[in-house]
C-alpha cells in the first residue's frame, strides 16, 4: 500500500482542488455566476442547447482536436471521438431526424449498450430539441414497452438484434413509435417498418444549424430505480447543464486534462449527467467501456487508460473488494489522482478499502434522479468522515425537516436530530415533472422544500449522514432504526462482504430487525457463523437496534443501477407480491 507520504505527494495530487474552502465557496457561490463560468456568452440570454454547450462550442476552438470519447468495445475494439467529430456526428443525427419529419418536444429513446452511436444519438435528438430517454439495454420487452408508451416515444434508436428480442413482438401496441433506427449488429435484412442509422447518418450531410432553445424546455427523462416501487418518469431541462457543469466542477473535482471514467450507464441519470453532459462540456477526455463489470478489466483500464478521475457506485466498490486489495495493488494507477461514488450509501469499510486498494479515499456524494446533479458531497479539499454523505453543494441549500400535518415542513435546526432530507427549490437541474403523474410531483414539495424520501441528519460540523429511505426505516421498540446503520455495522466484520436489513412485522416490538448477509469469498457459511455475526452487531449497536434474525445468502437482490432492493428482501420474506420488478437486476 502506498504510504500517506506518497499519496501526498503524487504529483497530480498536487494541483489544487477546483473547490479549495467549502465554507468560502459557498458565499461567493451562485448560479448565475456558474452559468457565466459555463459559458461567459450565456449571460442574460434565456435560450441555450445543452448538446451545443456539451459539444459544440469545442468543434472549433483548441479542443477541436482533442479526444472527447475513448470507446473500448467488449471484445478489444476501440473507436476514438475529437470533440469536432462527437460535434459533426451528433449534427448528422439532428438532420437526419429533422429529414424524418421529426420536431421539437417530440420522444426519442436509446435503447442500446454503451456504443458510440448512444452517444451520437443522445446528443444529435438534443440539438433537435427533442426529449431523450437513454433506456438501459438489458431491460425486458415488458419495461421497455411501458416507458416507451409513458413517454410517447416517436422515435426509437436501437440495435437490430435487441429490436428482435425485445420490441419487435410490441410494436404494434406502440401506437406513437414511428421510427426505428437500427444500428445493426447482424447480417440479416433490416426487418420492417426500420431504417438503417448509419446509412441515414452518411446521408445526412447538409449541415444542420441548432435553434435557439429555450432553456426551459423539456430534454431528458429519465426513469428513478425503482427502488422504493413502480419507476417514475423524471423530467429535466436544458438549463439542467448549468447544474451538471458546477457539480461535476466541484464535487468530481474534474480538470481540463483529465481522463475521466464514469462506469454508470447512460440508461441511469448518473451516466448521462456524469456520463455524458458535464465532462464533454467541461472539455475532458473520457472512456466509455461497453462491456459489463469484471473486475480485472477495470483495474486494466484505470491502469492503461491512464485514468485521473473516477466516478463509480457502492455496489461495484463491494463487487472490487470481494476480490481483495491484492488484485488493486497489481496494477499500477499513479494517474488516478481522484474517486467518487454515488448510488447508495458508501459503508466506511468501502472509503477506507479505496485507501488500501489505491492510496485514495472514495468520496461518497449524494443525489437523486429528480435533483439530475449531485446536491451533497465529499471535496476533494475536505476531511472525509467515513459513512457521511458530505456537505451541500455552493448553491445548494439543504435541510432536515419534519412533515406536518397541513403538509407544510418545518425545518429542524439541532444539530444530530433526524429528519426527512429537504433541498430549497431553485437549483437549476431540479425536475420540472413526474411524466403522467402531476400530483405525485406536487406532493414532492412543501412551500419552497423539495421533500426528498430519504431520512438523514446533519453533524454539529454540517455533515449530512443518510439514515435510509423513508420507505425503509424500520419502527422496533418506539426506535425509528435506519438499515444503513445496521448495515455497516455488519460490514465491520471481516467476514461480510454485504448486508441487507429489513423491519418485519412482530406482535411484541412492531416490527423486529432482520438482516441478510453476503459473507466474504473464502468465508464458509456455518452456524457458528452466523451466531457470531448476531454477537458482533449487538455488541457495536446495542440490543435495541442490531438484528433479531440473521439469515446467510448468497446474493442481495439488487436494482440494475446497483442499489439493494429492501422492498423484495421483505416481500419474499413476507410472501407479499413482488410489486414492480422491471429494474431488478436478474441473478
Ligand atoms: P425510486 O425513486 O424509483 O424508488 P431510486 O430512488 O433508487 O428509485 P434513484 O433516483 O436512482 O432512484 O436513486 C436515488 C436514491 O438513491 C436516493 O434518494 C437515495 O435513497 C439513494 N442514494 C443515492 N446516493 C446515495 C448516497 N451517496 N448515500 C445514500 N443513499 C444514496
Ligand atoms: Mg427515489
Amino acid at each position: 500500500m502506498a504510504s500517506f507520504a506518497e499519496i501526498i505527494h503524487k504529483p497530480e495530487t498536487v494541483r489544487p482542488p477546483n473547490l479549495e474552502d467549502h465554507r468560502l465557496a459557498c458565499a461567493a457561490f451562485s448560479w448565475a455566476h456558474a452559468r457565466h463560468a459555463l459559458d461567459e456568452s450565456l449571460e442574460g440570454k434565456a435560450g441555450f442547447n445543452m448538446a451545443t454547450l456539451a459539444v459544440d462550442r469545442h468543434a472549433h476552438g483548441p479542443r477541436a482536436a482533442k479526444l472527447a470519447l475513448r470507446w473500448l468495445g467488449k471484445s478489444g475494439a476501440r473507436r476514438d471521438l475529437v470533440y469536432a467529430e462527437l460535434a459533426h456526428l451528433s449534427s448528422r443525427f439532428a438532420r437526419v431526424l429533422e429529414d424524418l419529419g421529426v420536431n421539437a418536444g417530440e420522444h426519442v429513446f436509446l435503447l442500446c449498450g454503451r456504443l458510440p452511436e448512444l452517444y451520437v444519438s443522445l446528443l444529435g435528438a438534443l440539438k433537435r430539441e427533442c426529449v431523450v430517454t437513454p433506456l438501459f439495454s438489458a431491460f425486458g420487452p415488458e419495461p421497455i414497452a411501458t416507458r416507451l408508451s409513458l413517454g410517447h416515444g416517436r422515435v426509437l434508436v436501437t440495435t437490430t438484434s435487441l429490436y428482435r428480442r425485445k420490441v419487435q413482438a410490441m410494436r404494434a401496441r406502440l401506437s406513437e413509435l414511428q421510427h426505428v433506427l437500427l444500428i445493426t449488429d447482424d447480417d440479416g435484412p433490416l426487418p420492417p417498418d426500420t431504417l438503417d442509422l448509419r446509412s441515414l447518418l452518411d446521408a445526412a450531410f447538409t449541415p444542420y444549424s441548432v435553434p435557439p432553445t429555450d432553456a426551459q424546455a423539456p430534454a431528458l427523462l429519465h426513469f428513478t430505480s425503482g427502488t422504493t416501487g413502480q419507476p417514475k418518469g423524471v423530467m429535466h431541462v436544458h438549463e439542467a447543464i448549468v447544474a451538471h457543469v458546477a457539480t461535476a466542477r466541484m464535487a468530481l473535482d474534474l480538470q481540463d486534462d483529465d481522463v475521466y471514467w464514469c462506469t454508470a450507464d447512460p440508461g441511469w441519470v448518473t451516466g448521462t449527467s456524469y456520463g455524458i453532459l458535464a465532462p464533454l462540456a467541461l472539455g475532458v477526455t473520457m472512456i466509455v467501456d461497453e462491456a459489463d463489470f469484471d473486475a480485472e478489466r477495470w483495474y486494466t483500464i484505470l491502469e492503461e487508460q491512464r485514468v485521473s478521475v473516477w466516478y463509480t457506485a457502492p455496489t461495484a466498490v463491494r463487487m472490487m473488494m470481494r476480490s481483495g486489495t491484492s488484485a488493486a495493488r497489481a496494477h499500477h494507477c499513479p494517474c488516478l489522482r481522484f474517486i467518487a461514488s454515488v448510488g447508495e450509501p458508501l459503508n466506511p469499510q468501502a472509503v477506507r478499502w479505496g485507501l488500501e486498494a489505491f492510496g485514495l479515499p472514495i468520496h461518497d456524494n449524494w443525489w437523486q434522479t429528480e435533483t439530475g446533479g449531485i446536491m451533497i458531497a465529499n471535496f476533494r479539499s475536505m476531511d472525509i468522515k467515513p459513512g457521511s454523505m458530505g456537505k451541500p453543494l455552493p448553491g445548494i441549500t439543504a435541510a432536515i425537516v419534519e412533515r406536518l400535518a397541513d403538509g407544510s415542513a418545518r425545518e429542524i435546526q439541532q444539530s444530530d436530530t433526524e429528519g426527512e432530507l429537504a433541498l430549497r427549490r431553485g437549483w437549476p437541474s431540479m425536475f420540472r415533472a413526474y411524466m403522467g403523474e402531476d400530483e405525485r410531483y406536487r406532493k414532492c414539495f412543501a412551500g419552497d422544500w423539495y421533500l426528498t424520501g430519504d431520512r438523514a441528519r446533519r453533524d454539529a460540523d454540517g455533515y449530512y449522514w443518510f439514515v435510509g429511505r423513508i420507505d425503509d426505516m424500520i419502527k422496533s421498540s418506539g426506535h425509528l432504526i435506519g438499515p444503513f446503520e445496521v448495515e455497516s455495522a455488519l460490514m465491520e466484520h471481516p467476514a461480510v462482504l454485504e448486508a441487507g436489513v429489513i423491519g418485519k412485522p412482530d406482535p411484541l416490538v412492531g416490527e423486529l430487525v432482520k438482516a441478510f448477509v453476503v459473507l466474504r469469498p473464502g468465508t464458509k457459511a456455518s452456524e457458528d457463523v452466523r451466531r457470531d455475526l448476531l454477537g458482533f452487531a449487538r455488541k457495536r449497536l446495542g440490543a435495541a437496534v442490531a438484528p433479531k434474525e440473521l439469515e446467510l445468502v448468497d446474493m442481495l437482490p439488487r436494482t440494475r443501477s446497483g442499489k439493494i432492493l429492501r422492498r423484495l428482501l421483505r416481500a419474499r420474506e413476507l410472501g407479499l407480491p413482488e410489486g414492480d420488478i422491471s429494474t431488478l437486476e436478474a441473478a
